[in-house]
């Protein structure tokens, strides 16, 4: 399945434009969608603007009382069916992924089971939002606390993980018995369409999930947050595009959910086992090719061990087979598009100034494609600018710490709070740091976080409320009092 024809046969056709009450929409404009591989045009799709934009609000608000008035089980039903539909179709999910987003094949496999579970948590979900009657402390009274669907709600995702970003919004928002409005990045709009050409086929109701790939993201989520209709924006991207939004909001009040950028650390204390710490390091660095908010960012590593990490997770990436992503062997694709991997060279260059060591890697490879080698950087300034940034590359800068203070301090010492990393072998400390590190996830002894079942997002500048687990459909609710007296 190397083609998008090869996988249009196994998938089904993948909507050439935006999906607006069950419709392609017409659009006066297009998007060429690139294969980061090769830095050729796969396809080109129809975008919206701010009009086609309003038509699904349209859309959105005409479904939307349907949906939530079906019984909790019929829509449990719906998420079940879509669930399974995604699984049967995995692998010409995942090709797609690849061609459009570039991360390895296995990484594009395991994003699809992962994206396909929000469907079937949420299928699990939709029958169980409860609410609860107590009596008023006065006596006079009960209080009745009933969740409710918040309302039409525009979802907006990154290009990094183009199948679980959208899941994660539309599972919740649709067991909660909310209509949608996704617009997906730019980068990655195939998978968008090809998810909500899933969804109708599993039984959502025309107009319940719309998908808009848009020309011009600013004005058109603008346009919709000054929409009175829509009443939730729950966006995955930057932090820089996050405030944005939070600004956008505030005009009509519209209830926020931010899961923005993220800058890792990933501590090992002096009495870690080093072979775990490499291989769970290769696993928190590499995951989708460093292209992840929860992609450990800063090595934070004993000064009794550094040395000797550093040298063994050098070996360990020199290792790694960077190519195109549709060839099974090769491990690392390119990176989304070239100005992600300028950014990640120049990141590079600056610590290799300030005096940092290549261990392995450091430059972008010759060819064609947005490429860049799996890169170690060992003693790294503890006040290095890489430290900083989130780096969205294969690249791992390590710094070494003298004792647990310094190293709390150090993982802290950004204003992101994402998810943070521990390894050692004794518990008590694991967990005492874990409860010290500023982040809303902590990895310990384990390097990734990720789970349908569980509330992912951060504290500080990395988001605002939780997707997954019961967390995240509440999100999707609003609560209604009533004093009721009987
Ligand atoms: P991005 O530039 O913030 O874009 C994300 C989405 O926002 C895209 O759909 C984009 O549309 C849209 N957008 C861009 N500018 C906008 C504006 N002014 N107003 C409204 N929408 C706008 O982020 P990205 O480069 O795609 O993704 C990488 C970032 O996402 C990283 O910072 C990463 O950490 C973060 N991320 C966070 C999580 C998490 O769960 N915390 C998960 C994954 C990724 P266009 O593509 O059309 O410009």
């Amino acid at each position: 399945m190397e083609t998008l024809k090869d996988i249009e046969a196994v998938l089904g056709p993948v909507p050439a434009g935006p999906i607006v009450g069950g419709q392609v929409a017409a659009t006066a404009a297009t998007l060429a969608v690139v294969d980061p591989a090769t830095e050729e045009t796969l396809t080109e799709i129809g975008v919206g603007d701010t009009d086609t934009g309003v038509a699904a609000v349209d859309a959105a608000a005409a479904a939307m009382s349907g949906w939530a008035a079906l019984a909790p089980r019929r829509r449990s039903e719906v998420l079940r069916r879509a669930y399974e539909l995604m699984t049967e179709r995995g692998d010409a999910l995942a090709h797609l992924i690849v061609l459009e987003n570039g991360k390895a094949l296995a990484d594009a496999r395991s994003e699809v089971a992962y994206a396909a579970e929000f469907f079937r948590w949420y299928a699990e979900e939709a029958v169980r939002l409860e609410g609860t009657v107590e009596t008023a402390p006065a006596g006079t009274n009960r209080i009745l606390v009933l969740r409710q669907p918040i309302g039409v709600s525009l979802l907006i995702t990154p290009w990094n993980f183009p199948a679980a970003m959208a899941t994660r919004k539309i599972g919740p928002a649709l067991a909660a018995g909310c209509a949608v409005v996704l617009k997906p990045a730019s980068e990655t709009p195939l998978t968008a369409l090809a998810i909500a050409a899933i969804l109708g086929e599993a039984g959502v109701p025309d107009g319940v999930v719309n998908v808009v790939p848009a020309r011009n993201a600013d004005a058109f989520s603008s346009r919709l947050l000054d929409d009175d209709r829509v009443r939730k924006v729950s966006f995955t991207g930057s932090t820089e595009v996050g405030r944005l939004l939070l600004a956008h909001a505030a005009r009509t009040v519209v209830s926020s959910a931010m899961e923005l950028g993220g800058n890792a650390p990933f501590v090992v204390l002096a009495d870690a086992d080093l072979d775990e710490a490499v291989q769970g390091a290769m696993v928190a660095k590499l995951r989708n090719g460093g292209s992840a908010c929860t992609a450990a960012n800063r090595f934070i590593v004993h000064e009794s061990l550094a040395d000797e990490f550093s040298g063994r997770f050098a070996t360990a990436m020199a290792e790694l087979s960077v190519g195109p992503g549709v060839q099974p062997g090769n491990t690392i694709g390119p990176l989304v598009n070239a100005k992600t991997r300028d950014k990640v060279a120049s990141l590079v260059q600056g610590a290799v100034d300030g005096g940092a060591r290549t261990l392995t890697g450091g430059q972008a490879p010759d060819r064609r494609g947005y490429y860049y080698l799996p890169t170690v950087l060992g003693g790294v300034a503890q006040d290095a600018p890489i430290l900083g940034e989130e780096i969205f590359g294969p690249v791992a800068p390590v710094v070494s710490f003298r004792d647990l203070d310094e190293a709390v301090s150090l993982a802290n010492a950004t204003e992101y709070g994402l998810v943070s990393y521990v390894y050692t072998t004794d518990l008590r400390a694991g967990l005492q740091v874990s409860e010290r590190l500023d982040s809303g996830m902590v990895g310990l002894n384990r390097p990734v976080v990720s789970d349908p079942a569980a509330p992912f997002g951060g504290t500080k500048q990395s988001g605002l409320g939780r997707e997954g687990g019961h967390e995240g459909m509440l999100e999707f609710t609003e609560s209604k009092y009533i004093a009721v007296e009987w």
